[in-house]
């Protein structure tokens, strides 16, 4: 998972014309291409342009010989289709809310589309993406500006990278964090290594797909660039999956709990160290976890959430319905069956009034 990455200031442009010529360093161009299935998606304000379906496809085809070149894969197109969204979302919440509500239809992944007015200043950004490992990348262009020709295709790549588990680095390569530094095609020998792991991939069944080996060689990739001082969140959270998929919710709790030092106001790593907690039967210590967190995190509408299933497998309906409450309150709402639970068989008496 990740945050959205990416700007592309105006003074970049000087540097586009080196783009397409620019030499692949290959991981995989000796190795045979592998096919990834994409749905493309676009939402209402992307579809409402004539011919949104080839402006799509413009994108995809002018990265094509780079996709092949440097990450090894290429893309088959499956279908094309709108989607309508309730908007007031960033573009994370965008791609999590596509990847989440979307079937996949035998696609592999799905490839959104979004679009956001001009913004003014000439240093604005312009064109950006997010990616969800494994699953989905949102693309955003804006309308009316001239430069999507160039750098739509290299956002692209650089969110595909990300798709293949590729993770940020400090080198001018396809993978540097910062657009502006260099637009390159060049990817740097971690993510090569990486990425060829990822290419293997069943991506219905992910991460679980690889072998141990294959799992262990990667977590041992992503603690290299933590340790290197890529010590982004989106790399801890891709090395907690990756335990999972392995079944050591040791190693997955400990990075969790790396997560909470390193970026404790991110609701997202609460999320997620409970789950893991939950997962792994420990619900009270997710609980001990999880409440410090309500007052850390800017928005604690998905530690609402996650509080009121935990309190309710710890048999506390009081504290359940409390969190539920909450969550709902602040646009969270807990899933259908726990508010079933709470609003009817499972309340409990209360112990201090004895029944009649
Ligand atoms: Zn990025």
């Amino acid at each position: 998972m990740k945050r959205p990455c990416h700007r592309v200031p105006f003074f970049i442009l000087i540097a586009a014309a080196c783009l397409t010529g620019m030499a692949a360093d290959s991981p995989a161009s000796d190795q045979g291409i592998r096919t990834i299935r994409a749905m493309v998606v676009a939402d209402q304000h992307f579809a409402r342009q004539t011919n949104w379906e080839r402006k799509a496809r413009e994108v995809i085809e002018a990265a094509d010989s780079n996709l092949a070149a440097v990450l090894g894969i290429r893309l088959e197109i499956t279908g094309y289709r709108r989607w309508r969204h309730s908007d007031a979302m960033d573009l994370y919440r965008l791609a999590e809310m596509m990847v989440d509500s979307l079937p996949r239809q035998g696609a592999d992944i799905l490839l959104g589309f979004t679009l956001s007015p001009r913004p003014s200043g000439k240093n604005a950004a312009r064109t950006d993406g997010v990616t969800i490992p494994l699953t989905g990348t949102m693309i955003r262009l804006y309308q009316g500006t001239s430069d999507q020709n160039i750098f739509a295709p290299y956002v692209l790549l650089h969110e595909l990278g990300h798709l293949l588990g590729g993770v940020h680095v400090n080198s001018p390569t396809l993978m540097s964090p910062v657009y502006a530094r260099v637009i390159s095609t060049n990817l740097d020998p971690l993510n090569q290594q990486i990425i060829r792991i990822i290419r293997e991939i069943d991506f219905a069944r992910g991460y679980a797909s690889l072998s141990p080996a294959q799992l262990e060689s990667l977590a041992g990739l992503y603690e290299q660039a933590i340790n290197a001082g890529n010590h982004e969140t989106v790399t801890l959270m891709q090395l907690t999956e990756m335990y999972i998929a392995a079944g050591d919710y040791v190693r997955a709790i400990d990075v969790g709990r790396r997560m909470t030092v390193y970026d404790p106001r991110n609701g997202a790593v609460w999320d997620k160290i409970g789950d893991l907690h939950a997962r792994y039967g420990r619900a009270d210590s997710a609980v001990v976890l999880l409440e410090p967190a309500l007052e850390k995190v800017d928005d604690p509408g998905p530690v609402h959430r996650r509080l009121a299933s935990l309190y309710f497998r710890l048999d506390d309906m009081d504290a359940s319905r409390r969190h539920a409450a909450m969550a709902g309150h602040l646009g969270f709402p807990v899933d259908s069956a726990l508010r079933h639970n709470l609003d009817t068989d499972t309340l409990p008496a209360d112990p201090k009034r004895p029944r009649q």
